[in-house]
């Protein structure tokens, strides 16, 4: 390593070559087939400002993924900075069991009002999969502590997408994430999604399944999760609210829990702060994850109904839930979170990104125009197009091109398949917001022109 390093400084070489060759040995990437990265950029990122991440070349990309959907107001935020730096002179970290902290307790506080005090209880984890785990778990266990043991099977939608722990796969329905698993896994009972580009038949036709599924199995199913208004990983499918509150009266009618996964979507993606709020409903459980800390650490919440939490209270341990994580309600993500949701307040970020999102519309207007683009579908300040590509073999190399393609228009963009999405943070300026639409719009027809 030494050696690579001397060698670097004689030829004058960015530091960053021997990173990532360093990096190709070292480090397992996550989400990657690593044999791919023989031709595929590594990207050797030194620092972040704003919406901009900088290499070590000192070239800038456009974030505009939110580095996987949890960077919300710009990398090395100076507000979050300095929440982190102060707690970090105070109180790094303490176990949550038998003991607590300020920054435990005022976010659990925070996130409740935030549900009008109808989500009161919250449970803490560290990544969105183990809130997945954990809102399962809780599921099952406050059925099986109320008398009915029977209820132990859940039900997802299809092209769901939970997590990849073995309990947070058995409710995703994502081929590519979960097929190798499959003999592994507690598979759940999968309903049809609902889907803006299939118009209202196919919310009808998911709402009849739900309701004969419900009819026939309902005394065995714990409980429903869905991803609220857009299934993100699944490749941002949209439906409208009326659907969450049709499920949640189905859930009410049957006595099946409702858990609404806003790992993604929560933290004002959607336009509200819950997406949930869209459709003037709650939950029985919710996960938050992704955006909580403002993309700084890792944090999940689940926050759960009073019912549910009164079903484990008692004199009994073995009715407790007794699950938890080594990081579980760290302080210093507790502090990021609620710096972050200070942000929400200080700066009316709901009502500037509504202004912000109208413009990334309209200036996308031409690329919704391009006779390759199908269903410039919006939700919030989640953009996304289906690219029409008749070669399958292109439509199969279509998202590791396109991402190379924007990187050399200085953004870091990484399509789902065919589908390519805007999720940029929340601080983007008038003219980031331009750069965003007119660079997507090149690169994506320098791709396509390519592919003829
Ligand atoms: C990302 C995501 C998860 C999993 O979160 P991790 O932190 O990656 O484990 C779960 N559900 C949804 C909807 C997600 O988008």
């Amino acid at each position: 390593m030494q050696g690579t390093r001397h060698l670097n400084q004689r030829l004058k070489l960015s530091p960053g070559t021997d990173w990532v060759e360093r990096s190709k040995r070292a480090v397992w990437h996550p989400c990657t087939q690593m044999k791919h990265h023989e031709s595929l950029p590594l990207i050797p990122i030194a620092r972040g400002a704003g919406a901009w991440l900088y290499d070590t070349d000192g070239k800038r990309y456009l974030d505009a993924v939110s580095s996987w959907w949890v960077n919300l107001f710009g990398h090395a935020n100076p507000r979050i900075n300095a929440a982190l730096k102060t707690q970090l002179d105070t109180l790094e970290h303490v176990m949550l069991a038998g003991c607590t902290h300020e920054p435990a307790i005022e976010l659990a506080e925070r996130l409740s009002a935030l549900t009008g005090g109808v989500l009161g209880h919250a449970f803490y984890g560290s990544d969105g999969a183990s809130a997945v785990e954990v809102a399962l778990k809780m599921s099952f266990h406050c059925w099986r502590n109320s008398g009915k043991s029977d209820k132990r099977e859940f039900v997802c939608l299809t092209g769901s997408y939970h997590g990849e722990t073995i309990g947070a796969l058995g409710v995703t329905d994502v081929a590519i994430f979960r097929d190798a698993y499959d003999p592994l896994l507690q598979r759940a009972h999968t309903g049809p999604a609902p889907d803006s580009r299939r118009g209202p038949e196919a919310t009808e036709a998911s709402l009849a399944a739900i309701a004969e599924l419900f009819a026939t199995r309902g005394a065995h199913i714990a409980a429903l999760i869905l991803e609220p208004l857009v299934q993100c990983a699944g490749g941002m499918v949209m439906h409208e609210p009326a659907f969450l509150a049709a499920v949640r009266r189905l859930c009410d009618a049957h006595e099946i829990h409702l858990i609404a996964d806003e790992i993604a979507v929560g933290c004002g993606r959607t336009g509200t702060f819950f997406a949930c709020e869209q459709a003037g409903i709650w939950p029985d459980l919710l996960c938050l994850s992704k955006g909580i800390t403002g993309g700084y650490l890792p944090l999940s919440v689940v926050l759960s109904r009073e019912q549910i939490f009164a079903a484990f209270y008692d004199d009994d341990s073995a009715r407790a839930f007794l699950h938890s994580h080594s990081y579980t309600g760290n302080p210093l993500a507790c502090r990021a979170a609620l710096a972050t949701l200070d942000l929400f307040e200080s700066d009316d970020v709901l009502n500037a990104n509504r202004v912000k999102a109208t413009r990334l519309r309209t200036a996308l207007e031409p690329l919704a125009k391009h006779p390759a683009v199908r269903h410039m579908r919006q939700c919030g300040t989640i953009f996304a197009f289906d690219a029409k590509i008749s070669r399958p073999e292109s439509a199969k190399t279509f998202s590791r091109r396109f991402f190379e393609t924007a990187l050399r228009h200085e953004m870091l963009l990484r399509p789902i398949g065919t589908t390519v999405y805007l999720m940029p943070p929340y601080v983007l300026d008038d003219s980031e917001i331009d750069l965003l639409a007119w660079r997507t719009r090149a690169t994506f027809e320098h791709v396509m022109a390519l592919d003829l």
